[in-house]
């Protein structure tokens, strides 16, 4: 019998995507221009048994269409929103994903972008560089983070190890989800508008997605105001990006550390410029380490459905 044939949306770590091409028959639809992925459809869509792709791959209806074989979605990320979730299963096809693996990276870039935002590390460093503080003398003083009080909104595994980050460093937490969680002690807002009214640095940390799109309005960003900061590992989709742009640039909310942007690579122009913003091209869980668990639980994840073994990690 042949390798089981899988279709390669987005890949994974290359060691274990090294593992995968041992195991299996893989398509590199990922690799290949428009004509060429028409190709591999044709010749191999009735044969596909499992995608692997990523949330920057995604995985579309459409596609889903063209493979009516597939039996198995594995994503390399723990955010599914660009994935067709609810038509897989509805058509019996299984989605996984990569839960906690990622969430200690994800929750560190976020502290990160907090300090560096709030503490002006890029202004400070242009300082150096630029040898203003030659010219000029000691920079401008910037704001302390101790005391602090940090409202998130998303509260789970990510949300949860940012709040533990955030009170060692002697902030104070609260948090907005769609109810309030038993095991929890931080304060809870059921209203997002008076959160951002009551706390000094807002932190986005929901999954994307029909039911998250754009809940953090411009309402919200001027409720946080003039003096607040607004954090953002969750998705772009989450917020209102241009009413963002629009609050930075005139002094509406005082910073942002952004990780994830709207229409990915694409950044607002505005945002390359301004000097309030700390921004990173959506890579909170972009360490090798943690990189290769998530491509793991891919391996393992395939490994347990053609073995008719249960799911590690399964969405839904
Ligand atoms: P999780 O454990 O499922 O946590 C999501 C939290 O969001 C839950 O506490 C949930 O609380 C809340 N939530 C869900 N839907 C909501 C809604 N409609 N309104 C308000 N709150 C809602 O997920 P996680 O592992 O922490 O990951 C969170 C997200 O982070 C991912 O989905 C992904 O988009 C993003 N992420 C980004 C990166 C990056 O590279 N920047 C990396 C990893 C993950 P309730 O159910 O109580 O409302």
């Amino acid at each position: 019998m042949g390798k089981i044939e899988v279709l390669v949306v987005a890949p994974g770590y290359p060691t274990q995507m090294a593992v995968l091409a041992e195991r299996y028959q893989l398509h590199r639809y990922d690799l290949a221009d428009q004509a060429d992925k028409q190709q591999i459809i044709k010749s191999h869509g009735e044969a596909i048994r499992a995608v692997i792709t990523t949330g920057g791959g995604g995985f579309s209806e459409s596609l889903l269409d063209q493979l009516p074989k597939l039996e198995i979605v594995a994503c390399g990320s723990v955010g599914f929103d660009s994935i067709c979730v609810e038509e897989c299963i509805k058509r019996g096809v299984a989605v996984t994903n990569t839960p906690d693996v990622l969430t200690n990276d994800v929750a560190d870039m976020a502290l990160m972008l907090t300090l560096a935002t709030v503490r002006r590390l890029v202004p400070g460093m242009d300082w150096v560089r630029q040898g203003k503080w030659q010219q000029d003398g000691p920079i401008q003083l910037n704001t302390r983070i101790e005391g602090k009080r940090m409202g998130i909104i998303g509260l789970g595994r990510i949300g949860k190890a940012i709040a533990k980050r955030a009170e060692s460093f002697g902030m104070e937490i609260s948090y907005f989800g769609r109810r309030p969680q038993a095991d929890v002690s931080y304060p809870y807002f059921s209203n997002l508008k008076e959160m951002a009214n009551n706390v000094d640095i807002l932190v986005a940390a929901v999954p994307g997605g029909s039911e998250t799109q754009g809940m953090i309005t411009r309402e919200v960003l001027e409720a946080l105001g003039e003096q607040g900061y607004f954090i953002n590992i969750a998705r772009g989709s989450v917020v209102d990006e241009q009413a963002l742009v629009a609050l930075l640039e005139a002094g509406g909310i005082k910073g942002a550390g952004l990780d994830v942007f709207v229409d990915e690579p694409n950044v607002p122009e505005a945002l390359s410029t301004l000097d309030n913003v700390v921004l990173q091209p959506h890579c909170a869980s972009g360490t090798h380490e943690t990189r290769a668990a998530m491509a793991q639980l891919v391996v393992d994840n395939l490994a347990a459905h053609f073995n008719q073994k249960p799911l590690l990690t399964p969405v839904g």
